[in-house]
């Protein structure tokens, strides 16, 4: 039996950070982190950018915590290795090759996965799902056959890769089942004017479709719509959402509808077991209310408060603002606030015609969040800033 005081599960941007933020406070305790994809943490936001774009796939960039920084700060790592079951009651962790690990603190960072849309023909060749550096290798191969794509959902995900596809000169689709790209985070102004902007960049759109099917023997052939369209394609991306990977814990207080539920210190109800990342649903204590968010900044900053209390040393409450970034053709668009209900009030400044400007999006009078495009890093620091300075936080 392996003994440890420290496990982590997953080796994510999450599991890294709470890694790190572990061996800030705890220089001695043993740590293992272990994570089933092959490589060591690397910047999965890459994966839809560069990393498809690139002659040749950038693993330099792609890498961000390596194997040297583990040594170094003598953390065991058990990469391309799954975690299999998890006794909550016993602390122990069973490992894919049979190998049992008993933890005093655990923490989970098993991240999301691509949702499959229950439809016909999910598991068709040259269907594909953007995830892991895998999948990201498998897209850039088929691109270089297959000149016809459909990209499947409104996402962030689903419009950075089309966006991605385009700029790899392949003749790119997108169907979206509602009136506009983003419309889980943009105003009814700038959501129909980037769905046109993808337009004028020669993406064919189909708003307002919803998928029926792939068809094809083993291979895609065509995508049908539930209108009754029928699309030829010779490759397909599906980017419909990402639910929480939570199997190794379902059926317990750890899983819940929304994610794994955590409080302030993101410590689980299980008191020593942490949640982290897309996989935790905690209270925001700067916006209100309870969120999973499925964004960068959030399971990095995580990581590493979990990580600090998981040594008992520290008690940090975890109190960011809720902040992302996308990057699409020649937009890099920053999400700072709660994009969750649609605004009464946008107070636009600049113009879409020059791609820059800044948005507040508002509830009433209240401030609940602000969008900027093309806008410098300084500005993104002012936008969180003055949002806090609104909440009176
Ligand atoms: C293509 C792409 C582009 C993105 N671009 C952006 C962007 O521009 N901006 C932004 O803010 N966010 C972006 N994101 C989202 C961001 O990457 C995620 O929010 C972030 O990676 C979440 O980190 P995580 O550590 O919580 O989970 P993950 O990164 O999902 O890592 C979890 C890890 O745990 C492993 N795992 C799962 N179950 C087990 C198990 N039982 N045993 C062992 N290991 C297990 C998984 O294989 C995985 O390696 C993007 C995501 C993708 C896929």
């Amino acid at each position: 039996m392996i003994r440890r005081d420290y496990l982590v599960i997953g080796s994510g941007i999450g599991g890294a950070c709470a890694c790190e933020g572990v061996r800030k406070h705890d220089k001695r305790g043993t740590v293992t982190i272990v994570g089933a994809e092959i490589m060591a943490p690397y910047n999965r936001w890459l994966l839809s950018k560069d990393f498809l774009r690139e002659k040749t796939p950038p693993f330099k960039k792609l890498a961000h915590y390596d194997q040297r920084w583990f040594v170094s700060h003598k953390i065991e790592t058990r990469f391309a290795t799954v975690v299999k079951q998890f006794n909550i009651e016993r602390r122990l962790a069973v490992l894919g090759n049979g190998e049992s690990i008993e933890f005093n603190k655990a923490c989970l960072a098993m991240g999301s996965r691509p949702v499959r849309p229950p439809v016909a023909g999910v598991n068709l060749g040259n269907v594909i799902y953007l995830r892991s550096v895998r999948d990201a290798l498998a897209l850039r191969e088929m691109a270089d056959v297959e000149k016809t794509v459909m990209v499947i959902g409104g996402s962030l995900l689903a419009c950075e890769t089309a966006a991605s596809l385009r700029m790899m000169k392949l003749k790119v689709s997108m169907m979206h089942r509602n009136a506009y790209l983003l419309n889980r985070y943009l105003d009814s102004q700038t959501g129909p004017w980037l769905t046109d902007y993808y337009a004028k960049h020669g993406v064919t759109m189909l708003v307002g479709e919803s998928l029926n099917g792939f068809e094809g023997k083993t291979v895609l052939r065509n995508i049908q719509t539930k209108s009754g369209n029928r699309v030829p394609a010779g490759l397909a991306v599906v980017a419909c959402g990402a639910e929480p990977n939570l199997d190794l814990v379902r059926n317990t207080p750890l899983s819940g509808p929304h994610g794994s539920p955590v409080t302030d210190y993101l410590e689980t109800e299980e008191k020593g077991i942490f949640a982290v990342g897309d996989l935790a649903f905690y209270p925001d204590r700067i916006m209100g209310g309870v969120r999973r968010q499925t964004h960068w900044e959030n399971a990095r900053a995580q990581g590493l408060v979990a990580g600090a209390n998981m040594t008992g040393k520290k008690r940090i409450r975890y109190e960011q603002i809720p902040y992302f970034w996308t990057e699409m053709f020649d937009l890099r668009l920053h999400f700072v606030g709660d994009f969750s209900v649609q605004p009464t009030r946008v107070d636009l400044r600049g113009t879409y015609a020059k791609k820059k400007f800044l948005a507040r999006y508002y509830q009433g009078d209240k401030l609940r969040a602000i969008l900027l495009c093309n806008q410098t890093d300084r500005e993104v620091e002012l936008a969180k800033k003055e949002l806090r300075h609104a909440l009176g936080k």
